[in-house]
């Protein structure tokens, strides 16, 4: 099977192509914005001007909240909550989607975060049988229902922002996640945010966002493009094992035992699961070519991180498989 020289991503990864010394296109992207993506102190100062630009708007028109924070009680939004406002000086509101999938070590973590840090925070559910639809219909037709949480999250984060005039939306997707499958510089950060939910959405469904929208599925806030998306990690650089150990420090933040990432979602392994089965590798490889890309992964390390997690998800129990089914309705 043809490999890239570079990353070690093969020909079954999502709109891979190859260069005739065989090296990716995501490698050859990531090789010509190397020093942008890598430049810290310009980055550190990129963020900064944004978060003054929303201290200045939510001044301006009277808002209780410089910027609203998509909160699962997982390392990243906790770790972001927490730089937000101590160290940025931010006025932040939580903000949380009970989509019912949560894990007892997600709550715990939760309510100890928001003990310790101080901040408000508001949950947010919406009506079960919509959800419920939406995630056995996308079960059936991609074999994905984490898109289902990416897109209600970030709805209603747009919609609340809007109605409360919070000019901004800070995210934890991590850098991996960002640039797994950039290719260009279009809606992809650090080089250019989103200010309205579709264009924020592109980063991750690259172009089904706009088919969905014309097939009148998914309805996008088109009135709402004045609040700025922006990915936290696309500016700062620290690793899942330094986040943590931070976290530890300061609040007494639990890392989940055993399996690694996501221990706050109970479907993740069904995630998982339905990665390998549809595409034939786990959730992680664009997120692990990445790193291999930035020099912090080689490529077999990379290899031995998706090969344990071929071998953990290659198969789910029948317990856990009736328990998401019975979440979703199917
Ligand atoms: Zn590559």
């Amino acid at each position: 099977m043809r490999k890239c020289i570079k990353c070690g991503l093969d020909e079954t990864y999502t709109g891979i192509t190859f260069d005739e010394k065989g090296v990716c296109n995501y490698c050859n992207f990531y090789e010509k914005h190397k020093f942008e993506l890598n430049d810290e102190v310009a980055l550190e100062l990129k963020f900064q001007e944004k978060i003054e630009k929303a201290k200045e708007k939510a001044k301006k028109n009277n808002a209780k909240y410089d910027c609203l924070v998509g909160f699962s009680g997982g390392k990243d939004s906790t770790y972001i909550i927490y730089q937000l406002m101590k160290k940025y000086k931010v006025r932040v509101l939580a903000f949380t989607f009970d989509n019912g999938f949560s894990t007892q070590y997600g709550k715990d973590n939760i309510k100890n975060a928001l003990a310790k840090l101080d901040v408000d925070h508001i949950t947010f559910s919406m009506n079960d049988e919509i959800l419920r639809k939406q995630y056995s219909m996308c079960v059936k037709m991609m074999k994905n229902f984490c898109s289902v949480c990416f897109h209600n999250m970030h709805y209603y984060s747009y919609l609340f922002a809007h109605q409360n005039n919070i000019p901004m939306i800070v995210n934890g997707r991590t850098i991996g996640q960002i640039l797994q499958c950039a290719d260009s510089t279009d809606r992809i950060e650090p080089f250019e945010t989103s200010k309205n939910l579709k264009d924020f959405e592109h980063q991750m469904f690259r172009g089904l966002e706009e088919r969905t929208e014309k097939m009148g599925k998914i309805e996008y806030l088109k009135d709402i493009n004045d609040i700025e998306a922006v990915s936290y990690f696309a500016y700062h650089k620290i690793s899942e094992e330094e986040t943590m150990r931070f976290l530890e420090e300061k609040i007494g933040w639990k890392r989940p035992e055993g399996v690694s990432g996501h221990a706050d979602c109970f479907a993740h392994s069904m995630a998982e699961y339905m990665s390998i089965q549809k595409y034939g590798y786990p959730v992680r490889k664009g997120e692990l070519a990445v790193l291999v890309r930035k020099g912090e992964l080689t490529i077999e390390e990379a290899e031995n991180i998706l090969k344990k997690d071929w071998e953990n998800f290659k198969e789910v129990s029948e317990e856990t498989k009736e328990k998401f089914y019975n979440r979703i309705g199917v």
